[in-house]
């Protein structure tokens, strides 16, 4: 077979769509590959369970002159972010007598028709999650999840430790996790608590609960999402939502002075007299009914809003400081096997990747004899008749 000397156009695009950077890549040189850094800074600047970024191929010339935001990350590391959507964009790294080096964020790059465009190499800092994170449901996605070895997983940095299996690791005393969670950015602009509100929920009538409150324990959905817009707000390529009442989210050691509503927040954060409290929450309206809050300084996902649903948000579950672990367990139940907004990955070369994230939390939930939880059963039951209702629809 001829070597296909072709190239394929890659985009890396913010939300708004102000910052757009475009590089010629030889189909020889891929795939481009991965990194998934699950440690507690990445998962509070994205608002996602992890960061995932590769090498840019496209020229740094058009990345050094555009107005991008930026965050000094680490000596070495400093973040570049649209200001306008937050965006995280690239990562530029500082070496030592050679020019800088960049690494685009996966969750920004077009979905190019090109099947194992991205291969994931590794996951890194998963010590960070205590309980393994999203990493153990990440373990088989470079293809055929029986034939291939699982991706390695390392405490820290490859260079410096082990290889690890993070099913190995386990959350840490989750009954004796507090009332209030710390939510918070990784630069603590934004700095909140989500209360359990196990008491307002245990008082509701139980076919009255918030459709994302787990009847009997009032656990917290968190679901896995491959919508466009999310993945480009927060650079990682499946976005992680939990879901709150407004009502359940306080400033640190609160009065419950926290906006109640959506159009309140909208109002607050809009305000010339804001409350300090309110920190560096910003906002970025993605459609006419539709709020993206964010940090203005460090660029993390905070809430989606959405007007017809007045008294609730969705929470970056990355922002969740739970003592137990990275997957709060404790207050979040997880989405096994639903994979939502599917559709707008169809036919791109990230369909593969979130098919498989979806079949590898499947199996760790039938491995684990962990029942379909009540959502995800719903979603099915509600899918199944709207199917049902179209072909009749199509028949007649
Ligand atoms: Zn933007
Ligand atoms: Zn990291
Ligand atoms: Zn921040």
């Amino acid at each position: 077979m001829a070597t296909d000397t072709s190239d394929i156009e890659l985009t890396a695009q913010c939300l708004c769509k102000a910052q757009t950077f475009t590089a010629q890549v030889p189909r020889a040189s891929l795939p481009l590959t991965a990194t998934f850094c699950h440690c507690t800074s990445c998962r509070h600047l994205t608002g996602g369970m992890h960061s995932t970024s590769v090498a840019w191929p496209g020229a740094a010339d058009a990345i050094v002159e555009a107005p991008l935001a930026e965050y000094v990350f680490s000596p070495r590391l400093t973040l570049l972010f649209c200001g306008t959507c937050s965006s995280p964009m690239f990562w530029r790294s500082r070496l030592e007598a050679r020019a800088d080096a960049y690494e685009a964020f996966t969750g920004v790059l077009s979905n190019n028709p090109v099947p194992g465009l991205i291969q994931v190499k590794d996951h890194i800092f998963v010590n960070d999650t205590l309980d393994g994170g999203v990493a153990v449901w990440q373990r088989h996605l470079n293809g055929d999840d029986a034939k291939d070895a699982p991706i390695p997983c390392y405490s820290d940095w490859p260079h410096k430790s082990e290889e690890l299996d993070p099913a190995t690791l386990s959350a840490k005393d989750p009954e004796t996790t507090p009332d209030d969670i710390a939510v918070h950015c990784r630069c603590k602009g934004v700095s909140l608590v989500l209360r359990r509100g196990a008491a307002d929920f245990a008082a509701m009538d139980p076919a009255k609960l918030p459709f994302f409150v787990e009847p009997g324990t009032h656990k917290l959905l968190a679901g896995f999402d491959a919508c466009n817009s999310c993945r480009k707000m927060s650079g990682v390529d499946v976005f992680n939502w939990t879901f709150a009442l407004l009502q359940h989210i306080d400033y640190p050691g609160g009065d419950g002075s926290f906006p109640r509503t959506t159009p309140a927040l909208k109002t607050a954060v809009s305000s010339l007299n804001r409350d300090p409290r309110l920190g560096t929450l910003a906002m970025y309206a993605s459609s006419a009914d539709v709020q993206r809050y964010f940090c203005s300084r460090c660029s993390a996902s905070v809430f989606y809003a959405v007007d017809s649903r007045p008294d609730m948000v969705d929470l970056a579950a990355g922002l969740l400081d739970s003592p137990d672990g990275a997957r709060a367990e404790s207050i979040l139940v997880w989405a096994l096997g639903l994979m939502v907004w599917m559709d707008d990955v169809k036919g791109g070369w990230r369909e593969e990747l979130l098919d498989a994230v979806n079949r590898n939390s499947e199996a760790w939930r039938v491995d684990r004899g962990i029942p379909r939880n009540w959502a995800v059963i719903a979603r099915e039951e509600r899918d199944a008749k709207a199917k049902a209702k179209a072909k009749a629809g199509a028949k007649s």
